[in-house]
């Protein structure tokens, strides 16, 4: 269960002409975004991303949102909108349609194009796509969408109106309001003007920097701080961002090109991505300026730049493998100059510092958000937040993407802007769109999914916390033999101990009050197992606990002979 809410039980059947909302993931943590519409028995899904894992998911690969509350009825799913190609609003998206393949896939051309990469390598071919601009209209079953541009941290994404007969809703997705982006594809507020004047019903809103006072920098701001990161470079210059990220790149290429440097990516994915930009136009590669990166080491170091994956400390990453040393054909040298051109994700900075720290040990210049405006945010800061609520008036606002945290400050800018009603929920928290009026009406179970190499949801959130006991106070072996007949311990207990400085020799205390415990209910005439084994575990539990303050994993084996 990822957020209880044990005050909340299931929701009542919806009212004819009312709207449901279920949201699955993202209302809550930023990450893992998927959202299901249900109108008049038909479901309308948006977004369907994953989350990424952090320390205290060890092992674990992906962790998606609970497919669960709808595994049901898949068949009356109409559409999977998907608002842009973040990983956090694509990514879950081919483990969606392992379950079912025809699921109408609606996005804007960039979007499909790094969602198609994705579906090749989950090998699913047969999938129906709908590729949308801002400004077009089209159906799917009950549900009449419009698409609108918002400015955000990757080409073409889009907001979504979802018009039913409960009204008109309007989903931001991410979006910032950048107002003189690269592409000059701003958020297109006369949009929302006009949508706000037919009346939005429902607004949901990207609540991610709403903590954040304020407007976001513009993307253009970080030009003259990569050029004088150029400027001063006197050897090879390796800039990590997002592999999404294209017009940070355009801004890296077009910087390389200013102070003759070559460029080559590294990092399957940026490879991928920048491909795919390029082919369809969202990225312009200058003539000359890009080659593959061993041709690249054979160029002085002054004239090298590499763009690389890895900005968020990701241990197999191109970048990680450079700071350890390990990478196959890039040598870093000290001198070298390192720029992470994006943002910290929470979570992730014991990773990225690890990062930092290993490019700074072999002399190379880090610059980083945190000495340099290297990086700025995809997201609303609070003052864009507050101009959208003025502009679209909304009646009803649900705050989403985002934890608890950013969800309330959202929420709260709302109430400032006089909006009467703003709706709290969390991922299963079920919202009712009836006559006009947004309601928290139940919840549904859902849970963490985690993908763990070929496993999907096998991995529990009981046997992750055994991994985290595990990683954290280590294990205790206890094997006992017991002879039922004669009514005693007939050998052992054999104690072992793995995860800390504990020496096996360390148990003899232990043992005999064991074999004690284990003795009297045997003459009790108890030989149950279990029971036997239940007993060991809490004695010796409780001596760890109390000699050593160690609650590590016991594992008790009772034998017969
Ligand atoms: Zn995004
Ligand atoms: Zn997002």
């Amino acid at each position: 269960m990822s957020h209880p809410h044990p005050e909340l039980g299931t929701p009542p059947e919806l009212p004819a002409g009312g709207l449901r909302v279920i949201p699955l993931g993202g209302l809550g943590e930023v990450g893992r975004n998927m959202t299901v519409f249900e109108y008049d028995g038909r479901l309308l899904i948006v977004d369907c991303g994953v989350l990424f894992p952090d320390e205290s998911h060890p092992g674990v690969d992906l962790i998606l949102p609970d497919f669960a509350p709808i595994r049901d009825r898949l068949a009356d799913v109409e559409a999977l909108v998907l608002t842009h190609g973040h990983e956090d609003h694509i990514g879950a998206t081919p483990y969606l349609l392992r379950e079912r393949s025809d699921i109408p896939l609606v996005g804007s051309e960039l979007t499909l194009a790094l969602l198609g990469g994705k579906l090749r390598e989950h090998r699913l071919k047969e999938t129906v796509t709908h590729k949308v601009k801002e400004g077009e209209r089209i159906s799917f079953g009950p549900f009449d969408l419009e698409f609108v541009a918002v400015n955000h941290s990757i080409p073409d994404a889009l907001a979504v109106a979802i018009r039913t007969g409960a009204g008109l809703v309007l989903h931001t997705g991410d979006f910032k309001m950048d107002q003189l982006p690269l592409d000059g594809r701003i958020t297109d507020l006369r949009a929302f003007a006009r949508l706000g004047e037919e009346g939005v019903d429902l607004f949901l809103t990207d609540s991610t920097n709403a903590e954040v006072p304020g407007f976001t920098t513009a993307e253009k701001s970080i030009t003259p701080v990569l050029d004088q990161v150029f400027r001063e470079s006197a050897q090879r210059i390796i800039v990590a961002c997002f592999a999404s990220h294209v017009h940070r790149v355009q801004q890296i290429l077009d910087s390389a090109v200013k102070h003759d440097r070559k460029v080559a990516y590294v990092g399957r994915s940026m490879v991928r991505n920048m491909a795919v930009a390029r082919d369809l136009g969202y990225l312009t590669v200058p003539p000359g300026v890009m080659v593959d990166a061993k041709e690249l080491a054979t160029l002085p170091p002054e004239r090298q730049v590499l763009i690389s994956t890895g900005s968020q400390g990701e241990p197999m990453s191109a970048l990680a493998r450079i700071a350890n040393r390990s990478h196959n054909f890039v040598h870093l040298e000290a001198g070298d100059t390192v720029v992470l051109a994006s943002s910290l994700i929470p979570g992730n900075e014991n990773a990225v510092y690890r990062v930092i720290n290993g490019l700074s040990r072999w002399g190379a210049r880090v610059v980083h958000k945190g000495n340099a405006l290297v990086h700025v945010s995809g997201h609303a800061s609070a003052g864009e937040l507050i101009y959208c609520y003025n502009i679209v008036r909304p009646r009803n606002v649900l705050p989403v993407h985002g934890e608890t945290r950013h969800m309330l400050a959202n929420g709260a800018l709302a109430t400032l802007t006089g909006v009467e009603n703003v709706v709290y929920a969390e991922d299963g928290v079920v919202v009712d769109l009836v006559d006009g009026v947004a309601s928290v009406t139940g919840k549904v179970s859902v849970g963490y999914v985690f993908v763990d190499g070929q496993s999907i949801g096998d991995v529990t959130e009981a046997e992750l916390k055994d991994r985290l006991i595990l990683g954290e106070e280590g294990f205790i072996s206890v094997i006992v033999v017991v002879d039922s007949v004669a009514g005693k311990v007939s050998a052992g207990p054999e104690i072992h101990a793995r995860g800390h400085a504990w020496d096996d020799s360390m148990f003899e205390a232990i043992k005999q009050p064991i074999i004690d415990a284990v003795n009297e209910l045997l003459s009790e005439g108890n030989d149950d197992t279990y029971q036997l084994q239940q007993t060991v575990r809490r004695i010796i539990g409780r001596w760890v606990s109390n000699t050593h303050k160690r609650r590590p994993m016991i594992i008790p084996v009772v034998v017969e002979a």
